[in-house]
């Protein structure tokens, strides 16, 4: 199976337990204001690839996961490109690699199923609480977000949910405590992250002449979003 990477973070320890191996996949069909990875949006974009020489690739890097990490899977949306994200976490699980899916949850279920299967851990970005806000920030649909995540619940696949605060918009203390209560209503959960809305993305916004949604919107206050996190129902870590 064939699929399309945008490229390879050899040691991330942002995305998932430990120190791992992170593939981006190319292809978004969300359009979130603030994307830090416009370059991956274009679906024929990237290089082609067979799932067994990526999973080869990323295995290089095995000697520094210790036993916490393995490898996560990105994007752009991977489950645009579900098949070959299926056939990459099948031969890293058969290697015993942890393998963890990092989605906006935006595709087809029956498809999302068989890649869940294969997967030790999913990373679920849940954007907003309401389908306007969806709608309007990311042209996406919080109705199929839920299904995703009710589906990685049935399967009993450990979830993180994360969400990105952004000053303005996501930073409330009302909303972020209905984050908590959204997040704790799945049985499967294991930790919610808060992640502040950054600008490093600006200048590749420059480079591909698209503008910057949240070009005014200032930085997320580190503290502040810890005090948010605070606010979170406490949930225990466990792999
Ligand atoms: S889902 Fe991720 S890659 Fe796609 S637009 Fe949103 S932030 Fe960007």
């Amino acid at each position: 199976m064939t699929g399309r990477l945008h490229s390879i973070q050899s040691l991330g320890a942002v995305d998932g337990p430990g120190i791992r191996a992170v593939a981006f996949l190319q292809g978004c069909p969300l359009r979130c204001a603030y994307c830090h990875n416009p370059d991956t949006w274009d679906p024929s974009g990237g290089e082609p690839i067979e799932a067994a020489e990526l999973a080869r690739k990323l295995l290089r890097y095995r000697s520094y996961w210790g036993k916490e990490g393995g490898v996560t899977v990105t994007g752009g949306e991977p489950l645009l490109q579900a098949a070959f994200v299926e056939e990459l976490f099948t031969i890293l699980q058969s290697e015993g690699v942890h393998t963890a899916l990092d989605t906006s949850c935006t595709g087809d279920l029956a498809a999302a199923e068989r890649v869940l299967r294969h997967t030790d851990l999913v990373l679920a970005d849940l954007k907003f609480l309401t389908e306007e806000d969806y709608a309007a920030y990311c042209r996406g649909s919080l109705a199929r977000v839920k299904e995703f995540l009710r589906l990685t619940e049935r399967m009993g696949v450990p979830l993180w949910i994360r969400h990105v605060v952004v000053p303005g918009l996501t930073d409330g203390e009302e909303h972020i405590r209905a984050l908590g209560r959204e997040a704790a209503s799945y049985s499967n959960l294991r930790k919610i992250e808060l992640l502040p809305f950054r600008k490093l993305c600006l200048e590749k916004y420059r480079t591909m002449g698209i503008p910057f949604p949240l070009e005014d919107t200032p930085e997320m206050d580190e503290a502040r979003c810890h005090a948010l996190f605070r606010l979170l129902p406490k949930v225990g870590e466990t792999r």
